[in-house]
């Protein structure tokens, strides 16, 4: 039986969502038959976000708050909040109310149901993002999934409920570059869907801007997929074939007067810059790698802590002092 459940929500700049995200939060935990708390982790606002998640930890003590020292990013919000949390259960979900917190009994419904270890939420509509968004995000879980040696499910985010064998695992992972939703389907267990219609952002802007999305989208195919390595040395193949078939036709012709060899202005530039472009875009692929290899050596922690609040019941060997993440002690 499973009694204890955190609820972790990443938040950067959301001073406009937070208060009506917390009430709606808690009106729903309430009512549930266990011990519940939240974990908001502040990834380096730089708005009203902190103050206000500051008042709402001083009147109400199961709201624990870990503030980062700059901004970290998304998925490193959501590991910290993970890394912290020693409840049964864990449900991460988003500060906007995209992904709605009344939803939260019938996943851990469909969880205990199902005897399963995971349930993630898979968004049927999308509603209130822009069309690029959605055709971005549908085309990319797609191209994703071809690339990629772990079956990711798609149209699914990080709005998802994990059990304590889950949480354990996924707090041994050392990579620094993590695609939490990719990491998750790799540690196996069982996992079942949960279908929902995705709301639109209760307040304010995105806070994924392309950038961010290209970040993520770039951890999750070199993190989870060596292909873009296969397809670089096919792409070096097929281009060595083309410059061999190139040169029996430059050579033959130039013996038996089949070519008109001499004025090859067009033939040149077309070899130099295809072959140009291959060696280019094939560096580029063992570039990023080996960013990343350059990433992960380095071993710098996934975040730093400014603060916690509320976190003065736990051991503090688990609850780091130090404000250095979990996964480096
Ligand atoms: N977020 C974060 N750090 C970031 C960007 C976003 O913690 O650097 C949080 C954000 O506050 C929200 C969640 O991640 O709770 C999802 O972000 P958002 O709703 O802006 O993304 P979208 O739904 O537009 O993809
Ligand atoms: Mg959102």
């Amino acid at each position: 039986m499973n009694a204890s459940l955190s609820v972790i929500v990443p938040c950067f700049n959301e001073e406009e969502v937070i208060s009506e995200s917390y009430h709606r939060l808690k009106k729903v935990l309430e009512q549930l038959p266990l011990f519940s708390q939240i974990i908001f982790v502040n990834d380096g606002s730089i708005d009203g976000t902190e103050k206000i998640l500051s008042e709402i930890a001083h009147a109400d003590k199961t709201v624990k708050v870990i503030s980062f020292s700059r901004n970290f990013g998304h998925q490193n919000a959501v590991t910290a909040g993970l890394n912290y949390c020693l409840t049964d259960l864990a449900v991460v979900i988003d500060a906007d109310l995209q992904d709605p917190p009344e939803l939260i009994p019938a996943m851990i419904d469909t969880l205990e149901k199902n005897n399963a270890q995971v349930v993630y939420c898979v968004r049927k509509h999308r509603k209130g993002e822009r069309f690029f968004k959605r055709i971005s995000a549908k085309f990319f879980y797609r191209f994703l999934n071809f690339f990629s040696e772990v079956r990711l499910p798609v149209d699914t985010g990080d709005f998802r409920l994990v059990d304590k064998s889950v949480i354990r695992e996924f707090n041994k992972l050392h990579e620094k570059g993590k695609y939490i939703r990719g990491l998750i389907v790799w540690l196996g267990f069982k996992q079942v869907p949960f279908y929902y219609e995705r709301e639109p952002r209760f307040a304010g802007e995105t806070k994924y801007p392309f950038s961010k999305m290209m970040k993520l989208a770039t951890t999750s195919l070199l993190y989870f997929s060596k292909k873009p390595l296969k397809i670089a040395s096919y792409m070096g193949f097929f281009s060595v074939i083309i410059a061999l078939l190139l040169a029996l036709w430059a050579i033959f012709g130039k013996f038996f007067g089949f070519t008109n060899a001499d004025p090859g202005w067009t033939s040149l530039m077309v070899a130099v810059v295809f072959f140009g472009g291959v060696q280019l875009l094939t560096v580029g692929i063992l570039g990023a790698y080996i960013g990343n290899l350059f990433d992960e050596i380095k071993d710098r922690p996934e975040y730093v802590i400014k603060e916690m609040m509320n976190f003065e019941a736990e051991n503090s060997a688990k609850a780091g002092d130090d404000g250095i993440g979990l996964q480096n002690k």
